[in-house]
């Protein structure tokens, strides 16, 4: 019997649907690698504040995108977020940034660079990527797709818990406009908008737990790596 590389598995979604956990979690039980790609247009989020980019500057952003160094690094089924070789790993999850995030991942040059990174990074498969444009644009052949979503209120209210137990002041309905503002935005871009893949599985996490949601994608998955095998 020939051993199958490992195939490449898209989970794409609004914010906090629950990819990061899921990705993480389908990721550690099919030991593939996992690609937070939200964390890298964060750490690009983040290194244009530090450096004072101006978006509005074509050519400033061009030469940004083209010097800019992201780099992810798993550590313990989670990654470590460097940006210019600076660890951001935990500054890149503040609401502003969520903010700015959103912003900038609309640019034709950011996109392009960060697109171009995730498939060197991921064309080796044995890999789970997370994001809004995965099995559209950045994978479109994955194996493996997925379409994540869960009410707004719940999406919110996620979000909402995870900022409260790092101590954030931020209220419940403050973070599910910001939720609703940032799809809103990520679905209406130009480039790459989040939007379901053709051939993508969807699944509503609303009142579903990790391990079934878990359990789903990775039964999907282990079929697709039965048929590769036999
Ligand atoms: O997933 P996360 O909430 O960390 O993503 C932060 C932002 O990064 C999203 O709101 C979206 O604007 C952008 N993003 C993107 N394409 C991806 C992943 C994230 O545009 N593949």
């Amino acid at each position: 019997m020939k051993r199958a590389r490992g195939i490449i598995i898209a989970i794409d979604g609004p914010s906090g649907a629950g990819k990061s956990t899921l990705a993480r979690t389908l990721a550690k039980r099919l030991g593939y690698l996992q690609l937070d790609t939200g964390a890298m247009y964060r750490a690009m989020a983040w290194l244009a504040r530090a450096t004072g980019l101006d978006l509005s500057n074509e050519a400033a952003v061009q030469l940004f995108c083209a010097t800019a160094d992201i780099e992810l690094e798993p550590v313990n089924g989670s990654s470590r977020v460097f940006a210019n070789g600076r660890e951001v790993t935990a500054e890149i999850r503040t609401p502003e940034i969520s903010m700015l995030t959103s912003r900038i991942s609309a640019l034709g040059p950011v996109r392009e660079a960060m697109t171009n990174l995730q498939r060197r990074m991921g064309a080796q498969g044995g890999v789970v990527l997370e994001g809004r444009d995965i099995g559209t644009v950045v994978f479109p052949d994955a194996e493996l797709k997925f379409y994540l979503t869960a009410s707004a209120e719940e999406r919110g209210r996620r979000r909402f818990l995870e900022l409260q137990a790092k101590g954030d002041s931020i209220s419940l309905e403050a973070t599910i406009q910001d939720v609703q503002q940032r799809d809103a935005q990520d679905a209406g871009r130009l480039l790459a908008p989040l939007r379901q893949a053709a051939d993508a599985r969807p699944i509503d996490s609303t009142g579903l737990t990790v391990d079934e949601v878990v359990s789903l994608m990775e039964q999907a998955a282990r079929a697709i790596l039965a048929g590769k095998e036999r």
